[in-house]
């Protein structure tokens, strides 16, 4: 594939309104002296702020933080124990995210910590409230960085590797893309260290079991991913509707260089698969709609020019849901029209039906959401077979 194939198909990390970036550990760390390689980062986070600078969204997934404890705490190299790489993690993050601060600081850009564990990203109710975090942080053009939270996440709650965790997170934000900054320009027939005759990829459009067998373990010692992982991350990103590009971050400017054309491997959604349309569709099909809200006349026109429903709209409500579980919007002749995610419980949500957004806070007494659901969280079902 020539460099212009290459530089027309950079165009999807150009083009996403929402991009996510993951550096790996061996990119950021200097295996040597445990710091961080400031050179290669200050030309990353020059990447990343123009790209913020033409109007993306940019998320960014960092690992590093233990990879800078454990030098800092002195432990020995190899294998750590479960509790000294969550102590190596909490001496690091605060060091690692220092890091990022500076530098974004310097191009005028707020950066904000975020820390999950695999709950966060899959236990709905939590994910849906790390996703408004996220797009309240990205609505006013911060930089969210995100890590595991590693201290807290025990063996069984712990993605063990960021690939996953950054693919979880393009899912949960609705990216467009998601770049894996590697040690390794991307995918292989082989191991290229060890196979002579291994063949690089350009492209996957699908992840077969060959495309599986291909990744084989870890390539370098200080991060924890290694192509498999990269390979699992690309499956979610993929499902998600995210194009996912694998890139070497072996040079200064890594992303700068993907968009001028340098060889990288891309996995590619099918088309037509955007994660606006993929999100919709899980959300028309949910099997059980926990909860039923009839809205009145006006308000069912208003849902139909794609207006957000506001608790003014609904006129009665029933069955028992927490906020963000999908309830059915019904018609004043109790037709459904819609689904969506609440944003308040069933109780709440009696409390305020047919007042206006602007009583909710006296009549709740917290402020919460001036929607009911909001229009990126509802479907109208003639668009769509629920
Ligand atoms: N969360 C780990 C750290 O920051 C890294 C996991 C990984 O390397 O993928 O050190």
């Amino acid at each position: 594939m020539s460099q212009s194939e290459f530089r027309s198909r950079a165009r999807r990390l150009v083009e996403a309104r929402r991009l996510v970036v993951k550096v790996g550990s061996a990119l950021l760390v200097d295996a040597k002296t445990g710091r961080v390689n400031r050179a290669w980062l200050e030309s990353l986070v020059d990447d990343l702020a123009r790209a913020h600078g033409r109007g993306q969204q940019v998320i960014v997934v960092s690992s590093g933080a233990i990879a800078m404890g454990r030098r800092h705490l002195g432990l020995p190299a190899g294998r750590l124990r479960l509790e000294e790489s969550q102590a190596a993690a909490a001496v690091g993050q605060i060091r690692l995210a220092h890091a990022w601060k500076e530098l974004f600081d310097e191009r005028g850009i707020a950066t904000a910590q975020v820390l999950l564990t695999l709950e966060d990203t899959e236990e709905r109710r939590r994910y849906l409230n790390a996703r408004s975090t996220l797009d309240t942080l990205l609505g006013l053009k911060a930089i969210p960085v995100i890590n595991e939270n590693d201290t807290v996440a025990t063996a069984e709650i712990r993605y063990g590797d960021n690939d996953r965790l950054a693919a979880r997170v393009a899912q949960m934000a609705s990216a467009e893309c998601l770049v894996l900054l590697s040690d390794i320009d991307g995918l292989y027939t082989a191991d290229p260290g060890k196979d002579p005759d291994a063949q690089f990829i350009p492209e996957v459009r699908e992840i077969s079991g060959a495309v599986e067998a291909m990744a084989s373990g870890p390539t370098s010692g200080v991060g924890s991913g290694g192509m498999t992982t990269k390979v699992a991350a690309a499956r979610i990103a993929v499902g998600a509707g995210c194009s996912l590009c694998i890139a070497s971050g072996r040079r200064p400017n890594p992303l700068r260089a993907v968009e001028e054309g340098t060889r990288c491997t891309w996995f590619l959604p099918g088309r037509g698969r955007t994660p606006h349309k993929v999100r919709k569709q899980w959300i028309a099909g949910t099997l059980k709609p926990a909860g039923r809200l009839t809205v009145d006349a006006g308000c069912a026109q208003a849902l139909t020019r794609g207006k957000s429903l506001l608790p003014a709209g609904v006129a009665k409500l029933a069955g028992r849901f927490e906020r963000g579980d999908t309830v059915s919007v019904l018609d004043p002749e109790g037709r459904e029209i819609a689904r969506g995610l609440v944003a308040y419980s069933a109780e709440d949500a009696a409390r305020i039906i047919g007042r206006r957004s602007s009583e909710i806070e006296a009549l709740l007494g917290w402020r919460g959401r001036e929607e009911l659901i909001h229009r990126d969280d509802l479907v109208m079902l003639r668009d769509f077979e629920a």
